[in-house]
Order: structure tokens, then C-alpha cells, then sequence
């Protein structure tokens, strides 16, 4: 029997918010896991992430810490393969059959189609009850991701977007996306 419940990465982000509130909407056990990496954001990421499972009524996320990840100005190499690797070692840990990240197809090397399809393959193969990882936002734009945040109910108030700075810096990617979207 296939088992239910998931570890899931939680930043705080719209992105991971909107795979938060599907999970808790259909009625679904969730872990959330929050990394502290250094980022400069890690402040008001975390506090984001703690209110949303606190709007959701589930538990706190689980905090892990790691070594500093970034290297020239918001590179994280690596990253996403880091994060799915602690979750899947949780996911087997937790006896849930699933880890789901909010990664949405973009630039970056660790959000694209191929890393994804690597990713979930190493995963399934190589733990012992074959964890599922799955990506349920991946194809969608980030206007499409805001529409569903909507209809979820999710405040956005209680997300934080910005990959540089503790408050809002307005200029980098993440907060034009916002701002254009006009949340
Ligand atoms: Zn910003």
C-alpha cells in the first residue's frame, strides 16, 4: 500500500505556499522543512514560513541548518539537490512516501526540466521504498501560480518573495514579479 504524507520545502515563497496549501486543502499529512543557508532573506523567510503553517493549522516547520550555500551575489550551486536529498532522508525517516518541492521551470540550472527528471529518478531509485518526489507547480508561470494562490485562500501578506534582503529590496527578480503581479 502506497504510504501518504510528505515532506515538503517550505521558504516562505508563494511558490512553496501555493504546494502547501493543496497538500493541506485535499487533507494530506505534510512535513514542512525550512533550511536556514545563510540567505540573506533567512529572517523574514522564516517567519513567513512559520505563519503560513500556523494559518494552516499544522505544525511548525522543521528548521535545519546548513553551511553557508551562496557564492557570488545569489548563486546557490547545487541547491535544489541539496534540499531534496535532506528531504528524502527525512521522508524515509517519517515512513511518508513523498517529498514535494514548489520548483517552477526558469533559468537556473536546478529548476529545469532535466534536473527535476534527474532528481526524482536518483531519488525513487536510490532509497529503499522508493521515494516519490514530485514538482506540482513546475509548468505553471508565476501568474498562474498567484491566480491559484487566490482561489487557495492564501493571505499574501503572510509569503515573502525577495532573494536579497530581510524587507522587500524591490529590484531583484522575485519582488518585480510581485510588484508586477501587484501582491
Ligand atoms: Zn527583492
Amino acid at each position: 500500500m502506497p504510504k501518504s504524507g510528505s515532506v515538503l520545502l517550505l521558504s516562505g515563497g508563494i511558490d512553496s505556499a501555493v504546494c502547501l496549501a493543496l497538500e493541506v486543502k485535499a487533507g494530506r499529512r505534510v512535513i514542512p522543512l525550512f533550511f536556514d543557508y545563510a540567505q540573506p532573506q533567512l529572517t523574514t523567510e522564516l517567519a513567513r514560513a512559520e505563519a503560513l503553517c500556523e494559518y494552516f493549522c499544522i505544525e511548525s516547520p522543521r528548521q535545519i541548518p546548513l553551511p553557508p550555500l551562496g557564492h557570488n551575489n545569489f548563486d546557490y550551486p547545487m541547491r535544489n539537490l541539496i534540499f531534496i536529498s535532506l528531504a528524502a532522508n527525512m521522508a524515509f525517516r517519517y515512513d511518508v512516501g513523498k517529498v514535494i518541492t514548489g520548483i517552477r521551470d526558469s533559468i537556473y540550472l536546478d529548476t529545469s526540466y532535466l534536473f527535476i527528471h534527474i532528481a526524482s529518478g536518483l531519488t525513487a531509485t536510490f532509497t529503499n521504498d522508493g521515494i516519490e518526489v514530485r514538482h506540482p507547480i513546475f509548468w505553471l508561470d508565476k501568474q498562474q501560480v498567484i491566480r491559484k494562490a487566490k482561489h487557495l485562500g492564501i493571505p499574501f501578506d503572510l509569503t515573502y518573495s525577495c532573494i536579497r534582503a530581510s524587507s522587500p529590496c524591490g529590484e531583484c527578480p522575485s519582488c518585480k514579479e510581485r510588484k508586477k503581479a501587484n501582491v
